[in-house]
């Protein structure tokens, strides 16, 4: 470990927000939202467009006020202190660095503003971009630079000060695929050696699962759900979690039960249950199985409308005999049995998510673990 990741190891601090609220004027953007990001934890807060990710981040960084609630880092209220004295450091989407500096001032430039002596700063710059691996382009301007060299000044310029919060909003989301997926991996690698507490926004859910600790999925300014990328994905705690983890999304049917069965509204039976009356039931794409596979499950008919094939799987869309249409996803080689586009699905139970039909909430309180 070198002297630069030990510092900002060890000046990683737990993150607190109680009941802390945002408006614009009469809108009311966040109502009292309280959470706590652990130290070192990176955590993603992931949710639609519009739903509140940034105005969250703003507050954090102290770029935007808190309408109420106070947000901490480690014992320390931050809520009312000016951005610079909160010991954290936010990286942009559009990377905001200066055109007319080079790699070099752009990385230094916190610690120029602070007066930290020229040769301290040349010993922080030079640890920064090694760490980065952008040693041979501190002479040259951003323009000069491809995406994710860029991309790795914005964080070097952050990590400088050696910030105990690490902010994150939507930094990929300007580049290509490939480059995106090179740049999680250089993250999760930067994340493990320098520990920092770290708060990534995106919309991207593949972004949230491989990076996160923890997800928090926002929703109208309003946390669904708080847990692991696996937790999100086995339990989703309402149909919004369900549908907005995982592609393509997570099927919903409408369903009843009488008491001790819950059942489509076709007749076929699902699962035995003591749940009376409406329900959502949920089934991942990639859990609906094809032809008689277990006995335990009662088969459901469905008609094949449309297939798409992915190279490595198909995905399927099936009308149900409820009218319900159906995505499922076929595991290698299993589309090849389908001779007919008359098929009998089976639904394991054990992949079964139940959701209240009015609030959405899951009712399902035994974790899927398999
Ligand atoms: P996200 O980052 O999740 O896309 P934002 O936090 O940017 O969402 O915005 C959340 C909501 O707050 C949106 O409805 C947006 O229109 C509103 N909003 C954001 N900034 C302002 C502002 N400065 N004035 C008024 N409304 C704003
Ligand atoms: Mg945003």
């Amino acid at each position: 470990m070198t002297e630069l990741e030990r510092s900002l190891q060890s000046a990683a601090l737990p993150i607190t927000l109680d009941a802390v609220t945002k408006s614009y004027d009469a809108n009311e953007v966040i109502p009292p939202l309280s959470a706590t990001f652990r130290a070192g934890e990176f955590t993603v807060v992931l949710g639609p467009s519009g739903c509140g990710k940034s105005t969250m981040l703003q507050m954090l960084a102290g770029l935007e006020k808190v309408s109420g609630g106070t947000i901490s880092f480690g014992d320390r209220q931050v809520q009312d202190l000016e951005p610079k004295h909160r010991g954290c450091a936010m990286v942009f989407q559009n990377y905001a660095l200066y055109p007319h500096m080079s790699v070099r001032d752009n990385i230094a430039y916190s610690l120029k503003v602070a007066n930290v002596p020229r040769g301290e700063r040349q010993e922080r710059v030079a640890a920064v971009a090694a760490m980065l691996s952008l040693d041979q382009y501190l002479d040259r301007r951003p323009s000069q630079l491809s995406g994710g060299q860029r991309q790795r000044v914005a964080i070097g310029r952050a990590i400088i000060r050696e910030p105990s919060v690490l902010l994150f909003d939507e930094p990929l989301s300007n580049l290509d695929a490939k480059l995106r997926h090179d740049m999680r991996m250089e993250l999760a690698d930067l994340h493990r050696r320098i520990g920092a507490t770290t708060v990534f926004v995106t919309h991207d859910q593949v972004e949230a699962m491989t990076l996160a600790d923890r997800i928090l999925i926002l929703n109208n300014g309003r946390i669904e759900q708080f847990d692991t990328p696996k937790q999100v994905y086995r339990s989703p705690a309402s149909i919004f979690v369900a549908q907005f983890i995982g592609a393509p999304p997570m099927n919903i049917l409408p369903a009843q039960g009488d008491g001790t069965m819950l059942r489509l509204p076709s007749g076929e039976v699902l699962l035995a249950s003591h749940l009376r009356g409406d329900v959502m039931v949920g089934i991942r794409p990639e859990d609906v199985r094809i032809g008689p596979v277990d006995a335990s499950t009662s088969p459901i008919p469905a008609r094949v409308a449309y297939r798409e094939d992915l190279g490595s799987h198909e995905v399927l869309s099936a009308r149900l005999r409820s009218g319900t249409t159906i995505n499922i996803a076929t595991a290698p080689g299993e589309e090849t049995a389908l001779h007919s586009s008359e098929v009998s699905l089976h639904f394991p139970q054990r992949h079964l998510h139940i959701f209240d039909a009015v609030t959405g909430q899951s009712l399902s309180n035994t974790k899927k673990d398999s």
